[in-house]
Formats: structure tokens, C-alpha cells, sequence
């Protein structure tokens, strides 16, 4: 899995750090802190994706 932040969409919001905070990072704009993240978290990250009010996060499976 790898996960990106379309950081022009992100609207701070901070869902995707509440739901995945060992995979997002949010202060001004979200950020991803691991890019490839392993296969314990990808639940997580999928929800956060769905979770994100902007549609900002894009993940690849
Ligand atoms: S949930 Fe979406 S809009 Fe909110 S901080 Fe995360 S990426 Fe940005």
C-alpha cells in the first residue's frame, strides 16, 4: 500500500490523524509520515481516506 495527501485539497480538518495518527501528521496541512505503510495499518488509512471530508487522500493498493 502507498498512501499520498493532495495537499492542495487538504482542508486540515485533522480526521485522518485522529483515525491513523502513526500515518498523518496535521499542523498546517496534513502530511504522510509513512508512505508505504505496513499491512497492520492499512484498515486505518483506508478509513482515514474515507473518512477525509476533502477527498484529499489517495491511496494505492
Ligand atoms: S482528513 Fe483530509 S482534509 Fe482533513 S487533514 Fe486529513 S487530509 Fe486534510
Amino acid at each position: 500500500m502507498r498512501v499520498e495527501v493532495d495537499e492542495l485539497r487538504c482542508a486540515a480538518s485533522a480526521q485522518c490523524e485522529l483515525i491513523c495518527p502513526e500515518v498523518f501528521e496535521v499542523e498546517d496541512v496534513a502530511r504522510v509520515k509513512v508512505p508505504e505503510p505496513p499491512p497492520e495499518l492499512a484498515d486505518r488509512v483506508r478509513e482515514a481516506a474515507e473518512a477525509c471530508p476533502t477527498g484529499a487522500i489517495r491511496v494505492y493498493e
